[in-house]
C-alpha cells in the first residue's frame, strides 16, 4: 500500500469512527433544546432522573417552610395537564428562598411509595434567584372528595389552552394539614422534556384524598401522561423526622 493510500485509508477510518461516535452520543439527533443548554456531547452518567420509587429513605432534617397565600388563580388546560398560574407563594429550603411559579397535575402519580402508583400527583414548581428549581410533590390516594380539587374541577376549562379564574385560592389547600407535612427529599430532574437535572424534589409522605369521581374527571380532562419511576443510581433519599412549617 502506498503512503498516500495509507493516509486515505486512515482518513476514511477516522471519519467513519467520528460518524459512529456522533450517532452513539446522540449528537446527530434532533433533540436540541435551548432551554436544556443545547446539545451536549459529553457523556453524563449516571443519570439522576425523576420520578423515583420513594423507598429506603434515611432520616435527615431539612428545614422546609411554606409561605403560600391566596390569589386569583389562573387555570390553563394544556395538552397533557391542567396548570395553575398567577399563584402567590414562597418556599424556604434550609434557608434558601424559592418563589412558586405554577402547579400542575399528573394522572396517575409519577412517584410511588414502593407499591403501585396512586391516582394522582400535584407538582408545585418553585425557582430561586439562581434559577434552580425545587418541586413539591403531593400524591393523592383514593378516598373522600377533596375540597381543594373540587374548587378546581368546578371551573376547569375543557378546551385546549382554555383559561378560567378562581378567586381566593391558596395552593396551601393542596398540601397535607399542618403538622402532617413530613417529606422525602432527593436530587432529580423534570419529569417532562427536556428532563433537566439539578431539581430538588420534596415529596410529601402523606398522600391526600381524592374521590373516584374526581380522579375520573381529572383523567378525562388531562389524559394519562405520567413518567414511570426511574433508576435510582445510588442516590440517597432522605425523610424528614418532623413536619414542614409555615413560614411567615
Ligand atoms: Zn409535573
Amino acid at each position: 500500500m502506498s503512503n498516500q493510500a495509507v493516509r486515505m485509508r486512515t482518513g476514511f477510518t477516522s471519519t467513519l469512527l467520528a460518524s459512529i461516535l456522533l450517532v452513539v452520543s446522540g449528537c446527530a439527533g434532533s433533540h436540541s433544546n435551548p432551554e436544556a443548554g443545547g446539545l451536549s456531547c459529553l457523556p453524563k452518567s449516571p443519570p439522576y432522573q425523576s420520578p423515583l420509587a420513594l423507598t429506603d429513605a434515611s432520616p435527615y432534617e431539612t428545614r422546609l417552610g411554606f409561605g403560600y397565600r391566596p390569589s386569583t388563580l389562573k387555570l390553563i388546560k394544556l395538552e397533557d395537564t391542567l396548570q395553575g398560574m398567577d399563584v402567590n407563594g414562597r418556599l424556604t429550603v434550609d434557608g434558601m428562598e424559592y418563589t412558586l411559579l405554577q402547579f400542575h397535575f399528573h394522572t396517575p402519580s409519577e412517584h410511588t411509595f414502593g407499591g403501585p402508583e396512586l391516582p394522582m400527583e400535584a407538582h408545585l414548581v418553585h425557582k430561586n434567584k439562581w434559577g434552580q428549581l425545587a418541586v413539591v410533590g403531593v400524591l393523592f390516594r383514593a378516598g373522600d372528595e377533596n375540597d381543594a380539587l373540587k374548587r378546581i374541577l368546578d371551573i376547569a376549562p375543557r378546551s385546549l389552552c382554555g383559561e378560567a379564574r378562581l378567586a381566593e385560592f391558596s395552593p396551601e389547600s393542596l398540601l397535607p394539614p399542618i403538622g402532617q407535612r413530613e417529606f422525602y427529599r432527593y436530587a432529580g430532574s423534570l419529569t417532562t422534556p427536556p428532563y433537566t437535572e439539578g431539581v430538588t424534589w420534596l415529596v410529601m409522605r402523606r398522600a391526600q384524598p381524592i374521590s373516584t369521581a374526581q380522579t375520573a374527571a381529572f383523567r378525562e380532562l388531562m389524559g394519562s401522561h405520567s413518567r414511570k419511576p426511574q433508576d435510582r443510581n445510588g442516590r440517597t433519599i432522605t425523610i424528614s423526622e418532623g413536619s414542614a412549617e409555615n413560614a411567615n
